[in-house]
C-alpha cells in the first residue's frame, strides 16, 4: 500500500474543499492514509501531500513498524488537539479542515488551540478517495472473500436439526478464523425459518426444524478488509413460497449487478434491481438499498439506493444485495461483493447462489 501516495491525492483534493490543510482523526482514515492500526492516532496532511502523525505514548513502536515513512509526533500529556494545531502550524497551514465526524469537544479543544488558523468542517474527503480501490486493496478484499467461501462450505455440514442460531453464528466464526481470517467483519446474521423476516436478526436459540430456510449473512476480515456475503440454505425442501421469493431475488441480484458498470449513477443500479421486484409487486417487501461499498470499513461508499445520485467509479468495489421478507414466513437476500472493473462487473465470490437444500441428515441433496 502505497500511503505517501494516497497523502499527496488527499493534499491535491484539499483545495477544492476550502482548506490548505486536513485533520484526519477517524480510525479507517487514520489508517488507510498511514497504515497505523491503533486506536488514537491522528494525521494532518498539508496541501503538497507533507503530513504529521500523533499518537500516544502506548503505540510508540507500533507507529514506527506501520506508519514508519511520515513524521511521527508521540505525546504522553493526552493533549492531542495541541499537538494537532501545533503540527499545522509546522506545515504552515492557514485553514485547517476537519473531519464533520469529529466530536464536538474536540472541535471545541481544537479552536481553543489554533490561534490564527482557521477552521473548517469537511465532510467525506478521505471516504471519497477510498472508493476506488487499488491492486492491494482488491487482493485484500479477494482474499477475504475466498476465505468467505470456505467457511461457507464448512458450515453446512453444521446445519442438522436440532442445532441454533447462536451454533450456527459460533461456527461460522471459528470456520472464518481458522481459514485464515484475523476476524469476522462483523457480527454473522443467521436466522431460522420466520426469524429470516428481520433483515438483520441477531441469532438466537431457535432450533433448527425440517423445512427451515436459514438466511446467513457473514464475512471474514484479512488486513483490515471486510467480506460480505448472504446465501440460503434449507433443511429438508423448502416451503414453495421462500422457493420462490428466492427465485425473485436471484433474478434482481442479477439485474443489478448487470447494470453495475463504471460511471451508472447509484440509483440507476438500484433500480435495475428494484424493478425486477416491483415487476412482482413485491416492491414493499424489500426496505433497504441495494447494496454498499466494501473496504477498510464495512459499509462505506459508494452506496446503492433509491437517492443514490453519485457516479459509480471504476475500482469501487460493492455489495449487490436485494432482499425480501415476509413476516410469519421468512426472509431471503442474496449478497456478493463486485469489483466494478472497466471493463465490467466482477463478481469476486464463487459460492454458488442457488437456494441449497439439505438432507434431513444435513447433507446436500
Ligand atoms: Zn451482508
Ligand atoms: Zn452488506
Amino acid at each position: 500500500m502505497d500511503h505517501a501516495l494516497r497523502r499527496r491525492r488527499l493534499g491535491r483534493a484539499l483545495q477544492g474543499l476550502g482548506c490548505d490543510g486536513l485533520l484526519v482523526a477517524r480510525g479507517p482514515n487514520v489508517r488507510y492514509l498511514t497504515g497505523f492500526t491503533g486506536s488514537n492516532g491522528q494525521v494532518v496532511v498539508a496541501a503538497d501531500g507533507r503530513a504529521v502523525f500523533l499518537t500516544d505514548g502506548r503505540y510508540e513502536e507500533q507507529a514506527a513498524r506501520e506508519a514508519p515513512d511520515v513524521e511521527r509526533v508521540v505525546y504522553r500529556d493526552r493533549r492531542a488537539p495541541h499537538h494537532a494545531a501545533a503540527a499545522a502550524r509546522a506545515l504552515s497551514v492557514a485553514t485547517l479542515g476537519f473531519e464533520a465526524s469529529l466530536p464536538y469537544r474536540e472541535v471545541e479543544a481544537l479552536r481553543a488551540e489554533a490561534g490564527g488558523i482557521r477552521l473548517v468542517p469537511v465532510e467525506g474527503a478521505v471516504e471519497r478517495l477510498r472508493w476506488v480501490k487499488d491492486e492491494a486493496e482488491v487482493r485484500a478484499l479477494e482474499r477475504a472473500q475466498e476465505l468467505t467461501d470456505r467457511a461457507f462450505e464448512e458450515v453446512l455440514g453444521t446445519l442438522r436439526e436440532g442445532v441454533t442460531e447462536r451454533e450456527v453464528a459460533l461456527a461460522l466464526e471459528a470456520a472464518m478464523r481458522r481459514a485464515g481470517a484475523e476476524d469476522r467483519a462483523f457480527p454473522p446474521i443467521v436466522a431460522f425459518g420466520e426469524d429470516a423476516a428481520e433483515p438483520h436478526h441477531r441469532p438466537a436459540d431457535r432450533p433448527l426444524a425440517p423445512g427451515d430456510v436459514v438466511k446467513l449473512d457473514f464475512g471474514a476480515l484479512v488486513d483490515g478488509y471486510h467480506a460480505d456475503m448472504t446465501r440460503s440454505v434449507s433443511l429438508g425442501p423448502p416451503p414453495p413460497e421462500v422457493r420462490d421469493l428466492h427465485a425473485l431475488v436471484l433474478r434482481a441480484q442479477e439485474a443489478g449487478i448487470a447494470a453495475l458498470r463504471a460511471g451508472a449513477r447509484a440509483r440507476e443500479v438500484d433500480r435495475a434491481a428494484r424493478a425486477v421486484i416491483e415487476e412482482a409487486g413485491l416492491g414493499e417487501r424489500f426496505p433497504h438499498g441495494l447494496g454498499h461499498g466494501v473496504g477498510l470499513e464495512i459499509h462505506e461508499g459508494p452506496m446503492l439506493w433509491p437517492g443514490g445520485d453519485e457516479e459509480v467509479p471504476a475500482g469501487a468495489v460493492v455489495t449487490v444485495e436485494p432482499g425480501l421478507y415476509v413476516p410469519g414466513l421468512g426472509g431471503v437476500r442474496v449478497e456478493d461483493v463486485v469489483l466494478v472493473a472497466p471493463d465490467g462487473p466482477r463478481v469476486l465470490g464463487r459460492a454458488t447462489r442457488e437456494l441449497i437444500a439439505l438432507d434431513g441428515w444435513g447433507r446436500e441433496r
